[in-house]
């Protein structure tokens, strides 16, 4: 790998890995470009796996697996407890890394790294309490037994806005499980994945447990690995296109799937909502990582009678914010993660514009270098324009104007998506009532931050399949073994 001066300035040398890592090897290479998104400038330059260089990624994830799965939890605890210990000591140049790479302002991607570090905590804790079951049949003759058993080797594919965490997040529970892995991190941010492969190594991770490949070629990459029969597992973050086309890819060999997909997260203020407090969870989620958050707040569903006073006051605070690079210490807002993400938010404003919108602040790109857009509130958004119905992934604010809580129930629940959603009300029996009949994975009630390492994080309907965190996350690496016995 090599480094360009922006790169060495801002991140710690220690930090800085050579290439593929594969069998607790690292094999040097170039081929994958990073950029750094506040300017354009390469920043670094990155090994590009082969279809070769997987299958031996899968051979070492295999030859450590039989040592891993038998590697008593307590000592697997503890190797998870040491790698979060040397996240923490490293979290500020980690932080860099992300707002260097990935371009959130250093404030989220220290907050990223705290969130991150955590699911090798949390897991810690839970690999030394994998449950079994032990009950009588209903005939009283007999007892069932069931043990969880690691389900084999996994492949876990992480998308570019959470570098750090959507790794952890799979890495911890697949760890706990008794799991040896794959990573294939997002080739726009893969530096941060390859600093903490190193810390892995540091904190005591055998060779061939945890495997880390940066591709320009993750379709062919990923088949491959799919149709070794040693891979069992496959568990993706990403949009949700590229999730169906895996689930099919997946579906030929059989391997089980768990997929963390996009949202279109609605986001209710009710008239009896407390309008700062709703105004403060608007703008966390909203503009956590500049909007290009999966749980981000995608339609603003917002009653007659408080509307016109969010709408004075979303455009107020999103008017204040900073832009720059994530880098600079006085950056609120960050740039966009490439060029195409800028094109993109600027289709569905020009659309959500050109169909009756109006912007109150922001609502076309900046001409500066590098991917920056505004920070932008619209109003008198037509409730099927695009911007409704695809993600944003980024700082644009749609607002929509209800009446009754049936029609904010039939708004919030109008998308293929069921991530997350928001409800701000004071009521809180009205916040719960509503709460029940929206679709959705997630509900944050006058909370607009819901991520928790300790609580299940996933999506219904084509927002994904399974969940992460929580004590139910590590089950999406284990197979249930009943054992029937007569004694
Ligand atoms: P993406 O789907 O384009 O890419 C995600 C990952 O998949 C990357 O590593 C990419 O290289 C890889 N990939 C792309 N094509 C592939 C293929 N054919 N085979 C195998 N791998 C392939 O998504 P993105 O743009 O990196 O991330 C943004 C998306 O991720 C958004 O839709 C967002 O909502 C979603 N997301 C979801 C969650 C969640 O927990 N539900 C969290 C973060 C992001």
């Amino acid at each position: 790998m090599t480094f360009h001066a922006k790169f060495s300035g801002y991140a710690d040398p220690a930090l800085h890995a050579v290439g593929l890592y594969i069998g607790g090897k690292w094999q040097s290479g170039s081929g994958i470009t990073v950029l750094d998104p506040s300017t354009g400038n390469l920043l670094a330059e990155v090994a590009d796996a082969s279809i070769e260089d997987a299958q031996r990624a899968v051979d070492a994830a295999d030859a450590a697996a039989a040592g891993w799965r038998a590697t008593p939890a307590r000592q697997r605890s503890e190797i998870l407890r040491r790698w979060y210990q040397l996240m923490t000591q490293h979290a500020e140049e980690l932080a860099t890394l992300i707002a260097l790479e990935n371009g959130k302002a250093l404030a989220d991607a220290r907050g990223e790294v705290a969130y991150a570090a955590e699911f090798f905590r949390w897991y810690a804790e839970e690999a030394t309490r994998i449950p079994g079951e032990f009950r009588h049949t209903p005939s009283g003759s007999h007892n069932i037994l069931v043990d969880h058993e690691p389900i084999g080797i996994a492949v876990l594919i992480t998308p570019w806005n959470f570098p750090a965490a959507m790794a952890t997040r799979k890495i911890g529970p697949a760890l706990a499980a008794g799991c040896t892995v794959i990573l294939k991190p997002a080739s726009e941010t893969p530096l941060t994945a390859y600093a903490m492969a190193r810390l892995g190594e540091e904190a005591g991770v055998p060779p061939g447990v945890v495997n880390v490949l940066t591709t320009s070629n993750p379709g062919g990459i990923t088949n491959a690995m799919l149709a070794d029969p040693r891979v069992r597992k496959l568990s993706f973050t990403g949009s949700t296109g590229v999730g169906r086309v895996l689930l099919a890819e997946a579906a030929k060999s059989v391997v089980s799937c768990s997929m963390e997909l996009g949202g279109n997260a609605p986001f209710i203020v009710f008239d009896d909502a407390d309008l700062e407090v709703a105004l403060d969870g608007a703008m966390i989620a909203k503009m956590r990582n500049a909007g290009e958050a999966c749980t981000a707040a995608n339609r603003f569903y917002v009653q007659a009678g408080i509307h016109d006073a969010f709408v004075a006051g979303l455009t107020a605070r999103m008017k204040s914010l900073k832009l720059g690079p994530g880098y600079d210490p006085e950056t609120q807002c960050g740039p966009m993660i490439t060029q195409n993400a800028v094109r993109k938010i600027d289709r569905l404003v020009s659309e959500a514009l050109a169909a009756g919108a109006r912007a109150t602040t922001g609502g076309k790109p900046l001409t500066e270098n590098g991917y920056f857009y505004p920070p932008t509130v619209l109003e008198n958004v037509p409730v099927n324009a695009s911007i409704a119905r695809e993600e944003i992934f980024g700082p644009v604010a749609p607002v929509y104007k209800f009446e009754s809580d049936d029609e904010a129930i039939r708004l919030a629940n109008n998308t293929e998506y069921g991530l997350a959603a928001y409800i701000y009300s004071r009521d809180l029996k009205r916040a719960m009532k509503v709460g029940k009949r929206i679709e959705t994975g997630m509900l944050g009630i006058n909370r607009g931050l819901m991520s928790d390492p300790a609580a299940p994080f996933g999506g219904v309907k084509q927002s994904g399949l399974g969940r992460e965190g929580g004590v139910t996350g590590i089950l999406e690496f284990m197979e249930p073994k009943y054992f029937a016995v007569d004694y």
